[in-house]
């Protein structure tokens, strides 16, 4: 049996017809770019996300990008942000000129210290990206509460956490903006790339739809450069199919989660791996498993083995970003982010997709157990 990491196809069929007369009621229309799906995608993830306003963007890279933009941000400013995330996130702030500032993370969540924030922040700092890593949203009491005392703006880089909540507050709504991505891999993804973007204010919305039009309102007169950072309407058609399954893909994805939580124990393999932290969703926390990431110290092995296994697996992410080729010029070196660094050495995802099943479960984690009997 081969278990892959991501299974697309398996989560798709169940859907496909749905999806197929959503993609006709476009073709129909001939309206391929923003429009009434767009529209009502907007209105629908705003909903979900319980913001008042949602932009339909091109990306989750755009979503990022256009949300500095729309807060001013450009050189001389600094970005205080985690060096453990995927690229995007950083290099928003770099190519708007403005300068990428790292904190560490917290060892249990992989998610910004809201500690070492504060230790960072300058008179320069204009904006914090927290990361609502692989799901789990970072400390966004914490982060809102030094973010607000210093009059910084936060933009939340929700990418892999649409639906996810702390404090019974869904990711995207607590910042100045939230920023989704709609990447086929994410927990809601589009035949392609796309994005969103929520805020509870009128006039941030407002600022954002201007600049993803290049900065055009009205029509062919520019108060702003802006780019095109526009969402297709098939994109949005599709999505909104999918979004009316999302809570029971999400669901199926916790009970993989626990799934495997039960099985590494019962394997007695709790001394050999590091299990995801488990917060009691009594105090309102709601992960959504974009991954299922465990640690090991192995890990470089652990995951050829499983490959020789015909197991997927996927290290998210194995270069911080401040030791990344690019950021030399920002002076930081080996060391400045211990836990960070560590985690990069550490961290395994393991197949957690929707339709996985229970005996592909237990073949990945008989599979992890044969590797570390016979190492
Ligand atoms: C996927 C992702 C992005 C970028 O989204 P795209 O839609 O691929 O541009 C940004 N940040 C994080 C944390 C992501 O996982």
């Amino acid at each position: 049996m081969t278990v892959p990491l991501l299974d697309l196809k398996a989560d798709f069929d169940p859907i496909a017809s749905e999806v197929r007369s959503a993609i006709e009621g476009v073709l129909d229309t001939q309206r391929f770019i923003l429009g009434p799906e767009v529209e009502a995608l907007e209105q629908e993830i705003a909903g979900y996300s319980r913001a008042s306003y949602g932009i339909g963007v091109s990306s989750g890279s755009d979503a990022l990008l256009v949300s500095l933009m729309a807060l001013g941000i450009g050189p001389g400013d600094e970005v205080v942000t985690t060096p453990f995330t995927f690229f995007a996130t950083v290099g928003a702030i770099s190519r708007l000129g403005a300068r990428p500032v790292f904190a560490d993370i917290e060892e249990k969540t992989f998610n910004l210290a809201p500690g070492a924030i504060e230790d960072v922040i300058t008179d320069k700092t204009k904006a914090i990206i927290p990361v609502h890593l692989y799901g789990r949203c970072a400390d966004m009491p914490a982060i809102m509460k030094i973010a607000d005392e210093h009059g910084i703006k936060v933009v939340e880089d929700a990418a892999q956490a649409i639906g996810a909540e702390i404090n019974s507050t869904r990711a995207g709504s607590f910042g100045a903006f939230g920023c989704f991505s709609f990447f086929p891999s994410k927990n809601l993804g589009a035949l392609g790339d796309g994005g969103m973007v929520v805020t509870n204010d009128r006039e941030l919305a407002d600022r954002v739809k201007v600049l993803r039009a290049h900065g055009s309102k009205p029509k062919y007169y520019h108060k702003l450069v802006g780019g095109n950072f526009r969402l297709d309407a098939l994109h949005a058609a599709v999505l909104r199919v999918k979004l009316k399954h999302l809570d029971q893909w999400t669901l199926a994805r916790q009970e993989n989660a626990n799934a495997y939580d039960r099985m590494f124990t019962e394997f007695g393999l709790l001394d050999k791996v590091t299990l995801p932290y488990r917060q009691s969703a009594g105090q309102g926390n709601r992960h959504i498993f974009n991954q299922y990431v465990i640690r090991v110290e192995k890990r470089d092995e652990l995951k050829i083995y499983l490959k020789e296994r015909g197991i997927g697996t996927e290290v998210y992410y194995p270069v911080p970003l401040h030791l990344q080729e690019c950021f030399r010029d920002l002076g930081y070196k080996q060391g400045d982010f211990p836990v960070s660094e560590t985690a990069s050495k550490e961290v395994l995802a393991l197949p957690i997709y929707p339709a996985l099943t229970q005996s592909q479960q237990a073949e990945v984690v008989n599979a992890v157990r044969d590797f570390f009997l016979d190492s």
